[in-house]
C-alpha cells in the first residue's frame, strides 16, 4: 500500500498466546470466546503485526515485536512460536536486514512490543537489532517503564530495552509529534502511561496504528478493554474518540495483535462500533 512517499507493508513478526480472561477484562467468557476461541489453558492466539514503511532514504518500523523468548519457561507460558516467526525473517522477505532500518517508532516498551529491539549474541552480549536506527518513544513512557507500578512491572523486561536507553540512539518526544513527513504520533494514557499511537496519512488515505489501545478486531467494541490497562476509563474515552474519527474519516485500522484480521475499516452500527471491511496489502 502506498501512502504519501511510503510503501507500507505489514510484518508478521511473532506469534504467542495470552490469557483470554486478561485480554478481555470484565467481558464474560461466554461472549469473548465466540470471537477468539481459547486453547485448553484459556489462552488466545496473538500475532504481532508491525508496519514497515519504505520511502526516500527511510526504512522505518513501527514496533519491534517480541524477539527471542527469554527462557524455556517464558516460551512455554506464552506459547511463543520461535523461531518460526521472527522480525528478522519478516524483514528478509522484503530483502532487508536490521542494519538497513533507519527509524523505529516504539508505541511503548511492553515486552511484546520492545523485546525485538535487542538480541543476545554468541558471546552472551546484548546487541541492538537496529544499530543504525533512531528509535522514537514518548519521554513520559520511558520514565514510567523505568519505574513501573506493581500492577504492570511484569510487562516491562528492563534488560530488553536498557541497551537502547544507553545507546544514544533513542530520541524522546513529548506529546503529539510529526516523526517523519505524514507520520504522526499521538500519546494515549489508558493502556499505560504515554503509549503512542501512530497515524500515517496523505490527502487520500489514513492508516491508524492504535497498538494496545485496540489490540485485536475483537476489541473494537468500546467497553471491551483489557485487564492489563492501567486506566480503563481513559481507554474507553480514547477508543470512543479515535473510533469516531476512524469511522468519519474512513481510516484503515491496524490490529497489532490480531493474527486473523491485521487491518480493517470501522463501522458504526446501532450496537456501536464494529470491524468492517478487511483490508489486505
Ligand atoms: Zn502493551
Amino acid at each position: 500500500m502506498q501512502i504519501g512517499r511510503y510503501d507500507i507493508s505489514v510484518l508478521d513478526a511473532s506469534r504467542f498466546r495470552l490469557d483470554g480472561g486478561t485480554m478481555f477484562g470484565v467481558v464474560p467468557k461466554v461472549l469473548w470466546e465466540k470471537k477468539k476461541a481459547p486453547d485448553e489453558q484459556n489462552r488466545i492466539r496473538m500475532g504481532t503485526n508491525l508496519l514497515l514503511l519504505r520511502g526516500t532514504n527511510r526504512t522505518a518500523l513501527i514496533d519491534a515485536g517480541m524477539g527471542a523468548p527469554l527462557n524455556p519457561r517464558f516460551a512455554e507460558m506464552y506459547a511463543v512460536e520461535y523461531p518460526q516467526f521472527t522480525l528478522e525473517k519478516a524483514l528478509a522477505t522484503h530483502g532487508l536486514s536490521g542494519k538497513e532500518v533507519t527509524d523505529v517508532i516504539l508505541t511503548h516498551l511492553h515486552f511484546d512490543h520492545a523485546g525485538g529491539l535487542s538480541f543476545v549474541d554468541e558471546h552472551g552480549q546484548r546487541q541492538l537489532c537496529f544499530p543504525n536506527a533512531t528509535h522514537y518513544l514518548q519521554q513520559a513512557h520511558l520514565e514510567w517503564a523505568l519505574n513501573p507500578s506493581l500492577k504492570d512491572r511484569a510487562s516491562f523486561i528492563r534488560g530488553q530495552f536498557q541497551l537502547l536507553v544507553n545507546s544514544g540512539k533513542l530520541k524522546l518526544v513529548n506529546g503529539e509529534t510529526e516523526i517523519m513527513e505524514g507520520v504522526k504520533v499521538l500519546p494515549m494514557n489508558g493502556h499505560t502511561v504515554a503509549q503512542q499511537a501512530v497515524l500515517i496519512s496523505d490527502s487520500q488515505t489514513t492508516l491508524f496504528f492504535p497498538a494496545d489501545l485496540i489490540p485485536t478486531s475483537a476489541h473494537v467494541p468500546v467497553p471491551w478493554v483489557m485487564a492489563y490497562d492501567l486506566h480503563p476509563l481513559e481507554t474507553i474515552n480514547e477508543k470512543q474518540r479515535m473510533l469516531s474519527r476512524a469511522c468519519r474519516e474512513e481510516w484503515l485500522v491496524v490490529f497489532e495483535h490480531d493474527p486473523e484480521i491485521p487491518v480493517a475499516r470501522i463501522l458504526e452500527t446501532e450496537k456501536g462500533f464494529a470491524p468492517g471491511e478487511v483490508i489486505s496489502f
